[in-house]
């Protein structure tokens, strides 16, 4: 078994969706980025990708290649989702915390851990997500921005 660690941060904005985890979230403000900006999708990604030790997303996904503007994360975690298979490797489980102030993300949840699971083909039990705040503190406790942790495990197909 091997394992993988991923993190990402993108910044608050106004005039953006907030995509957290395939999930569009009711919110005054969404993240700025490239692509759809799914900070957790993203960190989930970047631990499929350590777990291999074979890049980050953004060696593979380049946020200077117009293929990707507005990119549905979703897709991208498909396709990181193929690329781990191709070379011999199955996904066991995922665990990501989001560092949010706001919005309230738990009503949330169980929709992204379903379409999380789903894009890697994977059994919901398998991928989870916790939400929590920093206390007020940093860039993050001002809302400014939203960060996303996480680690994946792999195994060698059989
Ligand atoms: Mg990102």
């Amino acid at each position: 078994m091997r394992s993988g660690i991923g993190f990402d941060t993108h910044r608050l904005v106004d005039h953006r969706k907030l995509i957290l985890g395939g999930v569009e979230i009711p919110h005054s403000q969404g993240l700025l980025g490239h692509s759809d900006a799914d900070v957790l999708t993203h960190a989930i990604m970047d631990a499929l990708l350590g777990a291999i030790a074979d890049g980050d997303i953004g060696q593979h996904f380049p946020d200077t290649d117009p293929q990707w503007a507005g990119a549905d994360s979703i897709l991208l975690l498909k396709a990181v989702t193929a690329r781990l298979r191709e070379k011999g490797w199955q996904i066991g489980n995922i665990d990501a915390t989001v560092l949010a102030e706001r919005p309230k993300l738990m009503p949330h949840i169980p929709e992204m851990r379903n379409r999380l699971a789903e894009a890697m083909g994977i059994p919901t039990e398998n991928v989870s997500v916790k939400a929590t705040t920093v206390e007020g503190l940093g860039a993050i406790g001002r809302r400014e921005g939203i960060s996303a942790m996480a680690i994946a495990t792999v195994t060698p197909t059989p």
